[in-house]
């Protein structure tokens, strides 16, 4: 354990002054998510999967964890549902692999366990898709168990606290923030000590601005009033983003759009506008370009039309189907750009 924990933290009353200062504030200024209303280990996981790489904004504010609830209510509900159905609505959430987890994790508990989630992080952690971070979290928020969690905002508010100045997506890193939040985790109040601690990474010790003045916790942190406390957590050099074209077609019959199927394991069971060579492109209309970023990639779309005269022997040498384009529900999963795109057309034509 680095020295920064032992010097916060020298004796046992300063960290359980920490715990309960932290978690009053938490009772008092919490805020009042459906996930914080339940002790349901299937609701919860459900929401710790969508806000993996997805805004609680978006979550919330789009009806996603809603609409999910509605009809997948339970890990029988799901174990059950078509992969189809599933996809869809994940749609627009993105990395499609956390649905299908979700679905896997449904079926082991249903198969496995005779329906009821293993209430260790252990346990919690051979199921797919579940990791170190989720697995605390469902078990601490579903059943009390004393697990630690480390998400980006407890990493922020670890790495200030002790003034930590290695990168934490290291082994090194990650070892220390772990260790932390292992020694750190009450046995008593665990729900209310992960919240708070997540809730104070997003609500105060911020990305940009960490609100030192109104922490409840500044009397024990080390990295307050020092110099470049705003870039904490380091982070290792990122990753070169590289730039991409891709071509596609809009190819419009009898109010049906012509889709084919995603390749490649990522996108698998997701649909796609026609994906065209730039050599094709040449005698064609473009209606719409714009970005996209996907993993490591930075894509430029454009978007042609396809003349109806070479509709039929565009589609004899493809495997696609004809959906309803009017119908957004009639649609099968589709990945977000094309979505948009859909979405695009649509209103140019609506409005002309
Ligand atoms: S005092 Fe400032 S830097 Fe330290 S935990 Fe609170 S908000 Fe973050």
């Amino acid at each position: 354990m680095a020295a920064g924990y032992e010097a916060v933290f020298s004796t046992e009353g300063a960290l359980v002054g920490f715990q309960s200062t932290l978690c009053d504030w938490f009772d008092e200024s919490g805020k009042d998510y459906p996930w914080r209303q339940t002790r349901d280990p299937y609701a919860i996981l459900v929401s710790e999967l969508m806000l993996q790489q997805t805004q609680i904004a978006t979550v919330l504010g789009k009806g996603y964890y809603r609409r999910w609830m509605a009809q997948f209510g339970d890990w029988e509900a799901l174990a059950q549902a078509k992969e189809q159905d599933i996809l869809k609505a994940w749609e627009g959430l993105g990395y499609y692999n956390r649905a299908r987890n979700l679905q896997k994790a449904a079926i082991r508990i249903c198969d496995d366990y005779g329906g009821n989630c293993p209430r260790d992080p252990d346990g919690l952690e051979r199921l797919p898709g579940v990791g170190r971070y989720t697995a605390g979290a469902v078990a601490s928020f579903a059943f009390e168990a004393r697990a630690p969690i480390v998400d980006g905002n407890v990493a922020r508010v670890l790495s200030r606290l002790f003034n930590f100045r290695e990168p934490v997506d290291t082994t090194f890193g990650q070892k220390f923030l772990w260790d932390c939040a292992e020694r750190m985790t009450p046995s008593e109040r665990v729900r209310s000590y992960n919240s708070a601690i997540m809730e104070l990474g997003q609500q105060v010790c911020t990305k940009r601005m960490p609100d030192c003045v109104e922490c409840p916790v500044s009397e024990w942190c080390r990295g307050k009033g020092n110099e470049g406390l705003e870039a904490l957590p380091l982070k290792k050099a990122k990753v070169a983003i590289t730039q991409k074209n891709e071509s596609v077609v809009i190819l419009i019959r009898e109010g049906r759009v012509f889709l084919e199927r995603e390749a490649g394991r990522r996108r698998n069971g997701l649909w796609k506008l026609p994906e065209i060579s730039p050599s094709q492109t040449e005698d064609l209309e473009e209606l719409m370009s714009f970005d996209y970023a996907i993993t490591r990639f930075k894509v430029s779309l454009k978007v042609f039309e396809l003349p109806s005269a070479v509709e039929g022997k565009f589609t004899a040498d493809r495997e696609g189907n004809w959906y309803k384009f009017n119908d957004e529900a009639s649609l099968p999963p589709l990945g977000s750009p094309y979505r948009k795109a859909i979405r695009k057309y649509q209103n140019f034509h609506d409005g002309s």
